[in-house]
């Protein structure tokens, strides 16, 4: 069997959850499971945090069907709301809560009869400006949703758009706005994100929506005695299934973009972008091999990887390499130092590592 797995880990899913309660003790947690649990496997993960958490949070119906028909019976809030008035009965059939942000959801909501009333999430745009009304319409809408019958445990929802960044100036504007807003309307708020639960407690309201911290990946500009605590969940890791030596000079790979400064010697790796893993990563992106640093080396192909194992001597056919995540010997390689080598971020690593890499959970992995 191909070696490439990625092991989950779902005490490690638990733990950082719990870490995200205990960051907000006066806040319930809805766990953010979108997009698959950002690539981790929604229906296992959920299962592994239903008994812990009030309420998940998902993209769209689609996946929140596949939960419900994975056994979940946790609320389920869309974070988008509907995509279509059609999708009304099934939030219905399915006892889903919804989030809306648009007038005509508004109007498809008000126009819809509910076996009960449905749990809505009003959106408001504090200065993300992508979804929401904005501040003075949601006055309007947020009366006219508490009139209707159709809805039930209404709160207010914004996003913010530099929680992560150690400057707080524009993060503090968009609370002023929302917290205003909610003021005058009596309203209880679900704000907080991962960054603004970890580094803002002033963004801290009635719920929180935490979602990549869960996975363990640090979301803040600078790491803090709380992120450090976090555990990463995904643990990618494969083996080296062939070795060869270089005299100096010679390329690796695709297009030689790697060259042997001196005698060395390369392993291959069975992972590519065919699996996920980031073709920008650069030479000197950071792999575990028997839980020792070592170095890509030349461009990242569908189905292999090059490492140079030069300096490490013990690195043989068979041994193990993790692209991130956790060594069975327990040394850590954070998924957000890899991104930082391939110029993106956690949440696109994660997201993307396709389906031909085999899933395996386990309660615990080192
Ligand atoms: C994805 C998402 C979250 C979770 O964000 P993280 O940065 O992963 O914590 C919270 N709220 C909304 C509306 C989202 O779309």
């Amino acid at each position: 069997m191909r070696p490439l797995v990625a092991h989950i880990d779902l005490d490690a899913l638990r733990h950082n959850y719990q870490l995200a309660c205990r960051c907000a003790p006066q806040s319930r947690s809805v766990a953010v499971i979108k997009a698959d649990a950002y690539g981790h496997g929604a229906v296992a993960c959920a299962h592994a945090l239903e008994s812990l958490v009030p309420a998940f949070a998902v993209a769209c119906i689609e996946e929140a069907i596949a939960l419900r028909q994975g056994g979940i019976n946790k609320p389920i809030v869309l974070l988008e709301g509907i995509f279509s008035a059609d999708e009304l009965p099934l939030v219905d059939r399915y006892g889903l809560w919804t989030a809306v942000h648009s007038a005509w959801q508004v109007e498809a909501l008000t126009a819809f009869s509910p076996s009960q009333p449905i749990p809505v999430w009003l959106k408001v745009d504090s200065g993300m400006h992508r979804l929401g009304f904005d501040v003075h319409e949601a006055q309007t809408i947020w009366q006219r949703l508490v009139d209707a019958p159709q809805v039930t445990a209404l709160h207010l929802m914004s996003h913010f758009a530099t929680a992560d960044a150690s400057d707080g100036g524009y993060f503090n504007q968009q609370i002023q706005r929302v917290q205003a807003l909610a003021k005058a309307l009596d309203a209880p708020l679900c704000l907080a994100n991962s960054p603004a639960t970890l580094a803002w407690p002033a963004a801290h309201g009635d719920w929180n929506r935490p979602g990549i911290m869960l996975y363990g990946s640090d979301p803040l500009e600078v790491a803090n005695d709380t992120t450090r605590q976090l555990r990463p969940v995904m643990s990618l890791r494969s083996e080296i299934i062939a070795l060869r030596e270089l005299d100096e000079g010679e390329p690796v790979g695709y297009a030689g973009r790697w060259r042997a400064k001196r005698r060395s010697r390369i392993a291959v790796v069975a992972a590519g972008y065919g699996d996920g893993y980031d073709r920008h990563a650069m030479d000197g992106t950071p792999v575990l091999v028997n839980g020792q640093r070592c170095a890509i080396a030349g461009k990242v192909s569908m189905d292999m990887l090059t490492i140079d194992v030069t300096d490490l001597k013990a690195a043989d056919i068979g041994s193990e390499v993790v692209l991130w995540g956790a060594a069975s010997t327990g040394e850590v390689l954070p998924v957000d130092e890899v991104a930082g080598y391939c110029d993106t971020i956690s949440y696109t690593l994660l997201t993307g590592v396709l389906p031909r890499v085999p899933r395996r959970y386990q309660e615990s992995l080192v």
